[in-house]
């Protein structure tokens, strides 16, 4: 396998590609990771699944062009402000224990506040979360339950944190809450790249738009009914969207997204 790095998709945000494979049932579909640069700040959006925290680390490495030696602590983490999880989904936040321990547990990790009891728990319980499909209550059985444990803190502590003036924003990047995927799903818009980083709102793992599956989010009409919506009100602002799931290279036009999600 190659050495993995992050590539860049716009001025400020570069993507890290790995491979997630849930169990023998499921085939392995691509899943990113996004490294957003903030004048001298560094953002990591999402952690990647389980067992990637070394090749996130290597990635960083060459990103800020650093040594790593195995025998010490990771100090290259430092250079990470926060990793924010757009959702709790195993194959976004499924390294982000692992990252924080490397971290010497200095790592700030956050997610929407409807998020966060479920990353803290080691073993949550989703029976908890309402569901409007059967596929998704069936799924449950069959994916099994993630282990978290993750000391995330909600995306507007960490957002405040750093200063900025208005709410809901991180320097450049604004978080736009759009549920029904999970509970506390987000994504994430850069202003100044004009670029949406939409997480699992829509996928492209076919080289066909999609929105994301019954299979995996509660609330299917929920998650879809808000996707267009908040597709609709960005048409303007936006020229490039980042899926979570994506076998292009350089993520989706926008155009292309405003007329799917008409
Ligand atoms: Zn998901
Ligand atoms: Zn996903």
């Amino acid at each position: 396998m190659s050495q993995p790095e992050f590539h860049q998709l716009s001025n400020n945000v570069h993507r890290l590609d790995l491979v997630y494979k849930a169990n023998f049932l499921f085939p392995s579909i691509p899943v990113s990771i996004y490294l957003v640069q903030d004048n001298s700040r560094y953002y990591l959006i999402d952690a990647g699944p389980p067992n990637s925290e070394k090749l996130i680390i290597q990635a960083l490495a060459k990103f800020f062009d650093k040594e790593i030696n195995d025998e010490k602590n990771f100090s290259i983490l430092k250079e990470i402000d926060a990793i924010i999880l757009t959702h709790y989904h195993v194959d976004h936040c499924g390294s982000a224990r692992a990252l924080y321990e490397l971290s010497d547990q200095s790592m700030h990790i956050s997610c929407h506040q409807d998020e966060v009891d479920f990353l803290a728990e080691v073993h949550p319980n989703f029976d908890n979360v309402k569901s409007d499909n059967w596929v998704f209550k069936m799924s449950k059985k069959l994916i099994g339950q993630p282990t978290l444990g993750i000391p995330g803190i909600s995306h507007s502590e960490i957002m405040n944190a750093y200063g900025a003036s208005e709410e809901k924003k991180c320097g450049k990047m604004k978080f736009c809450h759009c549920p029904g995927h999970t509970p506390g799903h987000c994504c994430f818009y850069h202003e100044e790249d004009r670029v949406l980083i939409g997480s699992d709102l829509i996928m492209n793992l076919k080289n066909k738009l999609e929105f994301s599956p019954s299979i995996s989010s509660p609330n299917i009409k929920e998650s879809i009914e808000l996707t267009k919506k908040l597709v609709n009100s960005m048409k303007d602002k936006v020229e490039k969207f980042f899926p979570s799931h994506d076998v292009s290279e350089h993520g989706i036009d926008f155009d292309q997204v405003v007329k799917f999600a008409q």
